[in-house]
Order: C-alpha cells, then sequence, then structure tokens
C-alpha cells in the first residue's frame, strides 16, 4: 500500500473532519467534479477537433445500491491515466483542475467552459460518509483503465482493472448510521433528488438517477384495489441552465414568477424583480425579488435575511447575510458571482468582494424602489404597507446614518388628501419661507383630525402628516430636518389666542378660577380660546416640557421622574358645553368643579396622556349624566 503524499496523514483526517461543516456537501463536490471532467473533454474535442463530442453526449449518473451500502457517481469526462489517478487523488491540496485553469486561461474564457475545482481537496469531502472509496477511470483515448481504493487515512492501492467506457466511476461505502448522522440517507432517493436540486442545479450536464415511477392503473385495476406497480427509469435531477443567466428577453415572466414561487415557497407573486448583470469592478448577476407580503415572521427574530450566493453555479451558500442590509431584509434573491472561495468552499474569503456586491444591490433595491414610488404608485403603497415599518426603523437605528438612502422612501398618510405623501412631495408643496412640516401621533388621519390642534393648522391651509407607527416619530428624529424644513408635532403648536378671546377671558374669569382651583397643580392655567372649532376643549403647553416629552419621559423606566410639562387647559368659549357650565355657574358655583376633572380628562385623553386613576372619572361622568 501506498501512503498519501503530503507532509502527514494527519492533514487528510483534518480535511474529512474539519474543513467542512456539513457533510451533504460530499455531493455537490463530487458532482462538481464530474462537470469539470466533462468540461475537460468537451474543451479537448473543441480544441482538437475530435469528432463525436457533442454536449449532448456527456451525462453524470447517480446510483444507489441500498443492499450493497454503496453509492456510485459515473461520468463519461476525460477520465483520468493511473499516473494521473495517483498524482490528483494521491496527493492532498493538489488540483488537477486548478493546473488544467491555468494553462488553459486565455481560451477557456473565450469557449464558455466552467472548471469550478481548485482546491485539490473536494474529493476527499467523500470520506465524511463513505468509510471506503473506489475510483475506476479510463481516461479519454486509452485502452486501460484504473482502480484507485482508499479507506481514507491509512493510504491507497492502485491496480489494473477492468471499465468498458471512458470517464471515471466512484464508488462510495458508505457508513453505518451513528446517532449524530443517519448516512443511509444519502442512499435514498428523495434525498439524493433534493441534494442535487440544492447545490448542483445548474451544472450544465445532465445529472440522471434512477427514479421511481408507477405503472399506470386500468379503471378495472383500480377498481379492484391492486397494488400499484412500481418500475425504475433514469430521470435527469438537475434543471441546468440557470434562469439568470439566460438573457432577460428570453424569460417569461410565468418563467421569472414560477422560480420565485419554487424558490422562495411564496404561493403569491412578487411585486417587483431586479434582474441585473454587472461587470466592472466586480463581477456578477443577481435575481431578485420584492415579495407582495411580508412572511409571517418578518417582524420576529426568527426571520432570517440573505441571498442565495452561488458562483460558477454551484450553490455556496443558502442565506448570505453580508449581501443585504436589514432596512432591505425583505428582498429575496440569489447572487452568482466568481468568487474567491476559502478552501470549504463554504464561505468567500474576502469579505470585500463581498461588500462590494453587497452596497451595489443596495443602490440597485433603493433606485427601483424609487423608481417604484414614481410609475407604479399602487405598487409602491402595496409595498410600503408591507415593509414600510421595516424601512423607518432603518433610519432609526442607523442613528440617521442611512438617511440618505432611505428618507425618499418612506410615506406618511396627509391629513389633508388622506392619502400617502413621501416628504418630498410634502415640502413641495410648501411656500419657500414655509419652514415646518407638521405632524400628528395618532392611528389613523380620522384620529389626527380629532386632535383639537389640527383644526386651527387645516385652517391656515396647512397639512399634516398621521405618525401611525411608534418608530415614526423617533426616525423622525434621527433625519433631523428635511431639505431645510423642521419636523413640528402640532400638539406643541401653540393655540392662538384672537383678539376678542382676552375680553371673553376677563368676563367668564369667575368660572375660569372655580375650574382652576378645582384642579390645582395639574394645570398652569385655564383659559377660553376660540380658535379651537369643533372641539370643547385641549392642552397646550408653555414653557421648555411639551407634552409630547412629557409623554416619552413617562413611559421611561424610571416614569420621567414626574418631569412634566406646564400645561394650559384651552376651553372653546362657542362649545355648547361652555355654555352649560356658564348656566350651574349662576346657579350653583361649586357645581362647576365636578366639569372641571371631566374636561381636564378628556382632554388628556386627546392629547394621547395617560389618565391617572380612570375609574374616578367615568364616576364623576356617570353622575352627571344621572342628574
Ligand atoms: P479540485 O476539484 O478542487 O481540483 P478534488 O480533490 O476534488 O479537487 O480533485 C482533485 C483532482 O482530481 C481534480 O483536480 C481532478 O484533476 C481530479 N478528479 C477528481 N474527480 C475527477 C473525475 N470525476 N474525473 C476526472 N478527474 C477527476
Amino acid at each position: 500500500m501506498k501512503s498519501f503524499k503530503t507532509q502527514s496523514k494527519r492533514v487528510l483526517d483534518l480535511m474529512i473532519n474539519s474543513i467542512y461543516t456539513n457533510k451533504e456537501i460530499f455531493l455537490r463536490e463530487l458532482l462538481s467534479n464530474c462537470s469539470d471532467a466533462i468540461d475537460k473533454l468537451y474543451y479537448k474535442g473543441l480544441k482538437e477537433g475530435i469528432s463525436g463530442l457533442t454536449r449532448n453526449d456527456f451525462e453524470i449518473k447517480i446510483k444507489a445500491d441500498k443492499k450493497a451500502r454503496t453509492l456510485t457517481i459515473t461520468d463519461n469526462g476525460i477520465g483520468m491515466t493511473a499516473e494521473e489517478l495517483e498524482n490528483n487523488l494521491g496527493t492532498i491540496a493538489k488540483s488537477g483542475s486548478l493546473a488544467f485553469k491555468t494553462e488553459n486561461a486565455e481560451e477557456i474564457k473565450a469557449d464558455d467552459i466552467n472548471v469550478i475545482g481548485q482546491f485539490g481537496v473536494g474529493f476527499y469531502s467523500a470520506f465524511m460518509v463513505a468509510d471506503k472509496v473506489e475510483v475506476y477511470s479510463k481516461a479519454f483515448g486509452e485502452d486501460t483503465a484504473t482502480v484507485w481504493v482508499s479507506s481514507g487515512t491509512e493510504g491507497y492501492d492502485v491496480k489494473p482493472c477492468e471499465k468498458e467506457e471512458r470517464g471515471t466511476e466512484i464508488v462510495l461505502y458508505i457508513k453505518e448510521d451513528t446517532d449524530d448522522d443517519k448516512f443511509s440517507s444519502y442512499l435514498e432517493e428523495y434525498q439524493l433528488k433534493s441534494l442535487v436540486k440544492k447545490y448542483s442545479d445548474y451544472i450544465r450536464y445532465p445529472i440522471k438517477a434512477e427514479v421511481t415511477k408507477y405503472k399506470e392503473q386500468t379503471e378495472e385495476e383500480r377498481k379492484d384495489g391492486a397494488p400499484l406497480e412500481s418500475y425504475t427509469e433514469w430521470e435527469t435531477l438537475n434543471s441546468m441552465t440557470p434562469l439568470w443567466k439566460k438573457n432577460k428577453n428570453e424569460i417569461s415572466e410565468e418563467e421569472y414568477d414560477g422560480f420565485y414561487k419554487d424558490t422562495f415557497y411564496d404561493y403569491e407573486k412578487p411585486l417587483k424583480r431586479i434582474h441585473v448583470s454587472v461587470e466592472g469592478s466586480v463581477n456578477y448577476k443577481a435575481l431578485l425579488y420584492i415579495p407582495s407580503k411580508a412572511p409571517y415572521n418578518y417582524y420576529s427574530k426568527n426571520y432570517e435575511k440573505g441571498l442565495k450566493l452561488y458562483t460558477d453555479g454551484v450553490l455556496i451558500t443558502e442565506k448570505c447575510a453580508d449581501l443585504l442590509p436589514d432596512y432591505f431584509s425583505f428582498v429575496k434573491g440569489l447572487v452568482d458571482s466568481e468568487l474567491t472561495l476559502n478552501i470549504s468552499r463554504e464561505t468567500i474569503q474576502q469579505s470585500r468582494q463581498l461588500k462590494l456586491i453587497g452596497s451595489n444591490i443596495e443602490k440597485k433595491i433603493k433606485n427601483e424602489l424609487l423608481d417604484m414610488q414614481k410609475n407604479d404608485r399602487e405598487s409602491y403603497e402595496k409595498f410600503f404597507d408591507a415593509f414600510g415599518l421595516q424601512i423607518k426603523y432603518g433610519i432609526y437605528q442607523g442613528f440617521g446614518m442611512n438617511k440618505e438612502l432611505l428618507q425618499d422612501l418612506i410615506m406618511f398618510k396627509s391629513v389633508k388628501e388622506d392619502k400617502y405623501l413621501t416628504l418630498k412631495e410634502y415640502v413641495e408643496k410648501l411656500a419657500e419661507d414655509d419652514k415646518t412640516i407638521y405632524y400628528a401621533t395618532a392611528k389613523s388621519v380620522d384620529g389626527v383630525k380629532a386632535l383639537p390642534q389640527s383644526e386651527q393648522i387645516l385652517d391656515g391651509g396647512k397639512d399634516i402628516l398621521t405618525f401611525a407607527d411608534e418608530v415614526d416619530e423617533f426616525a423622525i428624529k434621527m433625519l433631523g430636518e428635511y431639505e431645510g424644513k423642521a419636523f413640528k408635532n402640532i400638539l406643541s403648536v401653540e393655540v392662538t389666542q384672537n383678539g376678542d378671546d382676552e375680553k371673553l377671558n376677563t368676563e367668564n374669569n369667575g368660572i375660569l378660577e372655580e375650574i382652576k382651583s378645582a384642579l390645582g397643580d395639574k394645570v398652569a392655567k385655564v383659559r377660553l380660546s376660540s380658535s379651537l372649532k369643533k372641539h370643547a376643549v385641549c392642552l397646550s403647553a408653555e414653557g421648555e416640557i411639551s407634552l409630547e416629552m412629557e409623554k416619552v419621559l413617562s413611559q421611561m423606566p424610571n416614569g420621567g421622574q414626574g418631569v412634566s410639562a406646564s400645561k394650559v387647559l384651552e376651553i372653546n368659549p362657542a362649545h355648547p358645553l361652555f355654555e352649560k357650565i356658564k348656566k350651574v355657574y349662576i346657579d350653583d358655583k361649586d357645581g362647576v368643579k365636578a366639569f372641571a376633572e371631566i374636561l381636564y380628562f378628556s382632554a388628556r385623553l386627546t392629547a394621547g396622556l395617560s389618565v391617572e386613576n380612570p375609574t374616578a372619572v367615568t364616576d364623576k361622568i356617570f353622575d352627571l349624566l344621572s342628574k
């Protein structure tokens, strides 16, 4: 027996047990080798003008024998001579494929040859699942065949053998099952099918396997409940041409949508598709989709972002997270690029390449979204309803770092127009010297309309944006301003006093003082404001601390340590309720007190502030109603 030609047998041990985290990739490695071997022969045929070597003549076959516990993988590629077997498989980390690529670098590019191997270790991954491997090979143009046999670290034997057809046949003696690994699954039809689909779907030669089929039954047989008769048939498992490598005009909408639904398990068509082929400082093809709905777990920790990453049509990573920023985590899709892989081919060697592709993709997604916002508003609004929240989080979480990228993608419902507006659209409607973007926090446009301050702003001809999500105000704080216009919460707008208000307030001073004394320190002032139109009361604030600040502070763990706004209770003098209070005051001065607390309670509620003891107040309301 010969020893492996490396410094130490331990290297092989290391290869087998430490390079790969995932045993199932052995099949990907062996199939990639078969594809390489075929490419090499195809290339030779082209170069030397050998007839009878057309693409259609080539194939790779997988055959499982459960009884013998063997998995056999056969190709009719270039094969190996005894010497090549010894050199390529007897020397760990020697890659015949890399040598081939280096020698023929220029021509290979021109002839669209796609040799995958480069590290000379992939073959040994077979020992992760097999305790013995036999490689029967007959090189193209040779009469004799050779077999290489090894049971792993001990070494290998090479001797002549019988083999009729050119190419290579690899027999894996699959390991016995253990508690951790069910190796026998690699002999199952469904498992082999799914591994080929997962990793090697775009190998450019047919990968065939014997699959079980059932004979169609006659009407009679069905009636009699006769057992189904099965037979096996060779079937091609891989789809061979990657959709994204085809020309855009050769792909139908159905193909694009079908691919999306099959690959990303969605029942609905995507909202948008982005198919790009980029050549420049980094070359890649990408096929990206924006789903029409957020996945059920989208806004949870379980959701994993990422794009599939292929190099040379072979899957490297199922979900490469580095390719997508969090704020675009809803994008599904794949990237195919010739990347410098790490030895296990499980990761990329240089994250610089990935970073470049990632930032490139980020710009593409943003531009496509802006384009959709402009030209297909209906779809954009659907998109925004599903994923707008994520984008707003993106602005907030980046501490404004991503604001240039994201601020034009967000929208808020306009109170005036009852439809979504972008910040740009809001600002475009402002006069040049008007420096304020008004907003209010409420669940809906109607909720904003119900706020007392909104009347005065809308009557002044200005619009208000509805901040319906909790994150909205925080995201806006990160933006600071938009095109020189500042954001202003309408609650912090002072309720304007009209010329007549002063007189009104003096006339009714007695009533107002009664109310103020009933409320004590809760309010700094009680006054009549005729700028309130429909609403009976509202709160405004004087001084440094706004009602919004009080609200945010009171939600902090220490309850804002009692910091509160200096509040003004504004009462609408034209409201029938005030007429009623006036009457009560004339009859019974003290009776006004009962109204005071209810007014204050309602004003707090509409301002979105909490109420300390709601039952006490509702009791008072019912008392008053029952009188
Ligand atoms: P790599 O594919 O990265 O070169 P491997 O360890 O998988 O490394 O294979 C080592 C070498 O063995 C290959 O470069 C190739 O020259 C040769 N080889 C492996 N499998 C085959 C095959 N099915 N047919 C012909 N040559 C093969």
